[in-house]
């Protein structure tokens, strides 16, 4: 089997799976509990914190974990969007293209008096921190902007935007979940209030994640009851989970370089290769891009049946991102960098990590341009294109 889909989740490593094991077995205790067994969780959870903090430039008492990413997401736009509206400031600065754990939080926030303003990304898919300056008014409260795109993989200028931000004095929360433990992260110089991530995405286990919110940044609750977690997330530590987050997320950014380097040359060679269909196209930045991300769009095809017939080739990829999927919408993402409907459809995303080889790379090469064939061959729309009846789009 290929799994080119690490965007959507990664498989965990041997590092994140061991220092788990301990407190799935003997150290199960609860860590508020006194007793020493108790008081072995807690320690497992100051190291965690000490250890994540370290990856990422914060301070441990920065970091509040959470479920995952999305959870994370809420919680700092939530907060954001509660300091603001103490200072009446209600207006709320993203992009068209953020992941629906930050779109639907905002839309959620508009029904309730804030006002939301999307910044176009453009057709590489980014943003620029002039056009956020420009977007910045007296009421603003917070500039939520995500690092890098989970679906096109575009890289955007965190560290920019956060100077821009900074300066007019405006909060600054970016959804780094695609980035952690892929591309450094600084949040001290990056200026950087509040930051997402999430384990399940750098070899880590699913279901925990992180937030740093820089010291001063009130959090709001978004999940009541206990007092863990300095009160902010309620229910019992995730204790594993985030002994695993930790130990994956080092590992991540003790290896990033040397694992950025081998990935993007296997990303290019995918690429170069499938550039080479016709009427085909790269979606995203083709500078500023993640490591392992491939998006293409192949006129003419359907994206489910392009997944479906890789499958049975046992190549796992996937086309819009995995939440999306299961809909019959259009990715938005896709739509956002202006993307016809119909182009849309036929998107394929191959997210490599470092255990995919040259190997898994000429497989693919091989079936994605049979795959596409065989499904225009097929299609009647694609007969009257060929035979001039219609236009082709790409
Ligand atoms: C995966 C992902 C999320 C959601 O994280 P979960 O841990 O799955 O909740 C949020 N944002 C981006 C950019 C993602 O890729």
């Amino acid at each position: 089997m290929i799994y080119a889909d690490n965007a959507a989740t990664t498989k965990m490593s041997r590092t994140a799976i061991d220092a788990m094991l301990p407190y799935l077995e003997e150290s199960f205790g609860n860590p508020s509990s006194l007793y020493a067994l108790g008081q072995r969780a807690a320690e497992a959870l100051q190291t965690a914190r000490e250890r994540v903090a370290a990856c990422i430039g914060a301070s441990p008492k920065e970091i509040t974990f959470t479920s995952g990413g999305s959870e994370a997401d809420n919680q700092a736009i939530r907060s954001a969007a509660a300091i603001g509206a103490r200072q009446g400031r209600r207006h709320i600065i993203s992009t068209a293209f953020e992941h629906h754990a930050v779109l639907h939080t905002l839309s959620r926030l508009e029904q309730e008096g804030f006002q939301v303003e999307l910044l176009p990304v453009g057709p590489l898919g980014t943003v620029t921190a002039d056009q956020v300056a420009q977007a910045i008014r007296e009421d603003t409260c917070l500039v939520t902007i995500m690092y890098a795109n989970n679906e096109i993989g575009s890289i955007l200028p965190v560290g920019e935007i956060g100077a821009v931000c900074r300066e007019k004095g405006v909060l600054f929360h970016t959804d780094a979940v695609q980035a952690a433990g892929h591309l450094p992260i600084d949040v001290k110089a990056q200026n950087i209030d509040l930051l997402s991530l999430s384990a399940h995405k750098f070899h880590g286990p699913k279901g925990v994640g992180a937030l740093y919110a820089r010291q001063g940044v009130p959090l709001a609750n978004v999940i009541e009851g206990g007092a863990q977690e300095r009160g902010k997330r309620a229910g019992t530590e995730n204790v594993p989970g985030i002994a695993g987050l930790a130990a994956a997320l080092e590992e991540s950014c003790a290896h990033m370089e040397e694992t950025a380097a081998r990935v993007a040359a296997l990303r290019d060679r995918l690429i170069a290769g499938l550039s080479q269909i016709p009427h085909s196209t790269l979606n995203g930045d083709p500078v500023h891009r993640l490591p392992g991300n491939v998006n293409f769009c192949f006129e003419g095809v359907e994206g489910e049946s392009l997944l479906l017939l890789l499958d049975d080739r046992e190549i796992c990829a996937s086309s819009g991102s995995a939440c999306t999927s299961g809909s019959l919408d259009p990715s938005h993402v896709l739509l956002a960098i202006g993307r016809p409907h119909e182009v849309a459809h036929g998107s394929l995303r191959l997210s490599l990590c470092g255990q995919n080889t040259d190997a898994d790379v000429d497989a693919i090469l091989q079936a994605v341009p049979e795959v596409v064939d065989r499904l225009r061959s097929m299609s009647p729309l694609w007969k009257d294109k060929v035979s001039g009846k219609k236009a082709f789009v790409l």
